[in-house]
């Protein structure tokens, strides 16, 4: 396995891999992996020859009094569980490598970014499209691989592939979870034992709706208020937001009539995790 810290370095390599006919799968990280990450990776690796993972904490999509900072890293950790799935490229670049100080010019998506995250998390997702569309330049993916932990990030990105037609096939892997059911996230490892156990209201409040859902209730206001009434029980719980949203589109709907996403953000402490879950009425 090679570790690539050199962006110029990191598109040589994947312009001579091109050239000499091999595919390349790309499963972009954060880093502090865990086995959604994994998950990823075993999802690409069957479907390419070269499987490239990147690793960095992308200044450009957190907002000012954000945790990128406290972000947790241990590249070591990361790159030894890379091996494992058998990676061959870990592209692991220093952000003052990635964006030129006086870098102009980012890619906005206007349509799907607006609500749930991209509402409390303003910039996010420009950020976000950003950092994506550069580590397609460098890395030059015939596919990418994204977790529907992130829902609306995985619909934001396939509009952006879509709208500025990168030659990237992009797959979707399923959330993985930890077996009381909370999302695995590299943000849990802030949550103190009781903070743990108050954060298994986010599933819980998703499989609330699922439940209502299966029962025939259709109406947006009835699941949601119940959500909102299960986390108001929990201390220590703030909720964000929940919405439901059409799941294509991300429009807000009133009723549950078609594939309807159900997001949800959710404090936990200073702590703030994301779920969600597609209603099938
Ligand atoms: P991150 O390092 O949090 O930026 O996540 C990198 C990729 O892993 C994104 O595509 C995430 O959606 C995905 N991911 C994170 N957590 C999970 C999970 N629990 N299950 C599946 N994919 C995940």
């Amino acid at each position: 396995m090679k570790i690539i810290s050199s962006p110029a370095e990191m598109q040589q390599t994947a312009l001579e891999l091109k050239r000499s006919g091999k595919t390349i799968g790309l499963v972009p990280t954060m880093g502090f992996l865990h086995n959604g990450h994994l998950s990823l990776m075993k999802l690409a690796r069957p479907e390419c020859d070269v499987l490239v993972v990147s690793i960095f904490v992308n200044p450009a999509q957190f907002g000012p009094n954000e945790d990128l900072d406290a972000y947790p890293r241990d590249f070591e950790r990361d790159e030894s569980l890379c091996k494992g799935e058998g990676v061959d490229i870990v592209f692991y670049p220093e952000p003052g490598n990635m964006y030129f100080s006086d870098a102009s010019v980012w890619i906005d998506e206007e349509a799907l970014s607006p609500g749930l995250c991209g509402g409390s998390r303003p910039g996010h997702f420009r950020g976000v499209c950003t950092v994506v569309a550069k580590l397609f330049n460098l890395v030059l993916p015939d596919l990418a691989v994204f977790g529907e932990k992130d829902a609306q990030q995985l619909r934001v990105l396939e509009r952006m592939v879509r709208d500025l037609n990168f030659p990237v096939r992009m797959v979707r892997g399923p959330i993985v979870r930890e077996a009381d059911g909370l999302a695995m996230s590299s943000r849990n490892k802030y949550l103190n034992a009781e903070q743990r156990q108050q954060a298994l209201c986010l599933k819980q409040a998703l499989a609330l709706a699922e439940s209502l859902v299966r029962g025939g209730e259709k109406s947006v206001a009835n699941i949601r208020q119940q959500m909102v009434v299960l986390i108001g029980t929990v201390p220590g719980a703030e909720i964000d937001y929940i919405e439901l949203v059409d799941d294509e589109t991300l429009a807000r709907v009133e009723n549950v009539e078609s594939e309807t996403l159900v997001a949800l953000a959710v404090k936990i402490g200073p702590t703030r995790l994301i779920d969600n879950a597609v209603l099938h009425p």
